[in-house]
């Protein structure tokens, strides 16, 4: 190649071509320094034919800078690349940049320095050197990950290294990784787990795309399942990526990993360190990490030999992003399998519909766990009716499940109460003049957050402290909380039952993968009686003595206009109740609703997962939703209010009229203020055959709108707010 088109982030600017000086080697795929006006700018070496842009002639060209010390992106990743830029309608340097996710991964090898305690005593010994002495044993990390670890100043630490108590060490960046060991422990399987397994190891075998729906009951042993052919994946040197939808549920799924496979698989999301990023960016381009568990960023990591992908939890709405490139993870990664010619298992109590579907029309193979692993039995649902069975004044649970609750205590065993709302109380309002707290950059109130005392917009993340007196009227003590949310459920447990040990799981309180792992271990080793916890708690968790589940509000996710309500209801409803009963003790759930007769609710008493599915699909069939027809979303948005509305307005008024297609709005968003942004939506409906992403790149693409404007387009999407 003397030329060459680079794909890159300038997002000015079209693909640019490039002399390549003499003795430089370049390939599709390689990544390269190039010269763009006084500066430097990185960018992939891309397919000409690919990448279509007005050609320059030779002699104008610049020359390359140099190339970067990393392998090319491989032909597979390039089209998952394009496939997902023209599928969501996505700038396609947007969607790969976030395969270039460390920036300092690709400047090569490197080395930093650590400390560790050198075995000398300090000169003089201060309490605050005493904490750190003791905190540091065996410790090895840079000054500030030690300052963090042993809770003093980096002051202090710095002292104790100019006394050579601490020793610098200096470390490779790319240290390679503990291999798994795919014969470290294996277990033994359930016939149903073994032939589920087998028919796995078979399609990692035969190195062929296979897209696999794994439909087993909470507690049927998924993720042991998948085990296995993760394990012949690595007995043939190939890779492999899972994908999980929280980081609180790593720390559970690592242990099980090491206990498995003997050391922790590479893991990968947003709040690692830099210089954890770059390692693991590092090994697994060069093939060297073997498994890597991450969130849905982590599936556009360039792995050099990928042989199996699992998305676990695949019905979970985090796979969605719903900002910068709004792709939908699960959806990707069965194009990733496609693209790199490798099997991908979707693992699932409770199956997005959309996969459902492919299964049934045979494009996804379907395998059953049909029971819980161990003879544990699935639990029994009671339905509390809060119109007949009311809780006192000024209460949240109702008698029955306030009976039940303290029976637990008295016998010792667990109980998770779930409420999917943070914070104290979802309002506050003055019950003199009526005035209610809302944030100032949304269309939405203030979260009570007691613990924390402040009031917080759980959007935008605003927060004041709550004043004594009412802003509006002045009135001192008139401030009221209005409805619970799950800070207020634990002080109402702690004043029904003092004696009880409670713990509020909520990602204010489980932050971060060490308070998440404490959270884990307090509640095996059953020092934990009655957890509050909102949707975190309803995904992994496996506490063998936890044998009643309380649902405060079922009716809470049915409200609104989302469009998925009920299934994403029936999901949450059935994955939490799936934490109840999965050791020896049978266990029971309990489902507070103003409406028994919702055919969500009424699905999940009578234990009937067919039923609501088919209920569902019917509803979904009507109405020409996803997966029988289309959506896509146009967001209009901008700080300026009447120029969001005359942009969503000549949007609307260019709208194509096409018999496939129906186009609604725009309207003003159900959050119609947002982030300090007003917003207008159109929403698309389209049968399955129409060219949605054409229509609406050919429809917008004659458009222009001033700077403030931001239009987003969402393809599939998830949130209707
Ligand atoms: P699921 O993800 O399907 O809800 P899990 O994978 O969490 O279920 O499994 C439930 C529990 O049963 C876990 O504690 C798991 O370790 C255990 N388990 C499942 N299968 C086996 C097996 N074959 N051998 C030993 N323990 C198992
Ligand atoms: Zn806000």
């Amino acid at each position: 190649m003397n030329r060459a088109r680079l794909l890159h982030f300038n997002a000015a600017l079209g693909p640019l071509d490039y002399k390549v000086p003499a003795g430089m080697r370049v390939e599709p795929g390689s990544i390269v320094v190039a010269p763009l006006g006084p500066r430097q700018i990185i960018g992939i070496v891309w397919e000409e034919e690919r990448l279509p842009s007005d050609s320059v002639p030779d002699h104008k060209l610049r020359a390359l800078i140099e190339v970067l010390p990393v392998p090319p992106l491989r032909a597979e990743l390039r089209r998952l690349i394009e496939w997902t830029a023209d599928y969501y309608c996505a700038r396609i340097a947007s969607v790969a940049r976030m395969v270039l996710a460390s920036g300092g991964a690709l400047r090569g090898p490197s080395t930093m320095v650590e400390y560790r305690l050198s075995g000398n005593e300090p000169e003089r010994m201060t309490p605050q050197r005493a904490v750190a002495l003791d905190a540091l044993q065996g410790e090895q990390a840079t000054i500030r990950e030690l300052a963090e670890l042993a809770s003093v100043s980096e002051g202090v630490l710095r002292g104790l290294v100019n006394q050579g108590v601490l020793e610098p060490v200096e470390v490779d960046i790319d240290r390679p990784y503990i291999k798994p060991d795919p014969d470290f422990a294996q277990p033994d399987l359930s016939a149903d787990q073994q032939r589920v397994a087998d028919r796995f190891i078979e399609a990692v075998q035969a190195e062929k795309f296979a897209p696999f729906l794994l439909d087993g009951v909470t507690g049927s042993g998924k993720t042991e399942t998948y085990f296995e052919p993760l394990a012949a994946a690595l007995r043939m040197g190939r890779q492999v990526l899972v994908l999980l939808p929280e980081i609180a549920l790593t720390e559970a799924f690592l242990r099980r990993f090491e206990d498995r496979f003997g050391t922790p698989p590479v893991v990968w999301h947003s709040s690692l360190k830099s210089t954890e990023r770059r390692r693991a960016w590092r090994a697994i381009s060069s093939g060297e990490a073997k498994v890597v568990v991450g969130a849905r960023s982590a599936l556009f990591l360039p792995f050099a030999r990928l042989g199996l992908l699992v998305v676990d939890e695949a019905h979970e709405v985090s796979f969605k992003q719903d900002d910068g490139v709004r792709y939908n993870a699960r959806d990707v990664a069965v194009m990733r399998g496609h693209f790199e010619g490798v099997p991908v298992i979707l693992a699932s109590a409770t199956p997005a519909l959309e996969s459902l579907q492919m299964a049934e029309s045979g494009i996804y193979e379907r395998l059953e766990l049909p029971s819980r692993f161990g003879g544990a039995t699935m639990p029994d649902v009671g339905i509390i009716n809060l119109t007949e069975e009311k809780p006192e004044r000024g209460r949240w649970l109702a008698p029955r499940l306030v009976e039940q609750l303290k029976q637990r205590l008295e016998r010792g065993e667990q109980s998770l109460l779930f409420l999917n709302r943070r914070g104290y109380a979802p309002l506050t309002l003055c019950r003199h003049c009526g005035f209610r707290f809302q944030c100032p950059n949304c269309s939405a109130w203030l979260v009570e957050h007691r613990l924390s005392n402040r009031l917080s917009c759980h959007h935008c993340g605003h927060e004041t402290t709550p004043p004594p007196n009412c802003p509006e009227c002045g009135e001192p003590d008139c401030l009221v909380a209005c409805g619970p949310g799950v800070e207020r459920i634990a002080d109402e447990v702690a004043e029904i039952m003092p004696e009880a040990r409670v713990a509020l799981v909520t990602s204010d309180t489980l932050n971060s993968p060490e308070k998440a792992a404490a959270f884990v271990r307090q509640a095996e080793d059953r020092m934990i009686d009655v957890i509050v916890g909102t949707q975190l708690v309803t995904k992994g968790f496996h506490f063998p003595e936890l044998t009643l589940v309380g649902v405060v509000d079922a009716d809470l996710g049915l409200e609104g206009g989302d469009l998925r309500a009920a299934e994403r209801t029936y999901q949450q409803m059935a994955q939490v109740a799936g934490r109840a009963g999965r050791g020896t003790k049978p266990g029971e759930v309990l489902i507070q609703t103003r409406h028994p007769e919702a055919p969500v609710i009424a699905a999940l008493a009578a234990g009937d997962r067919d039923a609501f599915y088919a209920a569902e699909t019917d509803a979904r069939r009507d109405a020409g939703a996803p997966p029988f027809g289309r959506w896509a979303a146009i967001i209009v948005s901008s700080e300026d209010e009447a120029e969001a509305k005359e942009a969503a307005r000549a949007i609307g008024g260019t709208r194509p009229s096409l018999p496939d297609v129906m186009i609604l709005g725009p309207a003003p968003a159900p959050m119609s203020l947002l982030r300090g942004r007003y917003r207008y939506r159109l929403l698309i409906n389209a049968r399955r055959s129409a060219q949605v992403q054409n229509i609406i790149r050919d429809w917008l693409g004659t458009l222009d709108f001033p700077q403030g404007v931001r239009v987003a387009i969402d393809i599939d999407p998830y949130s209707f707010v």
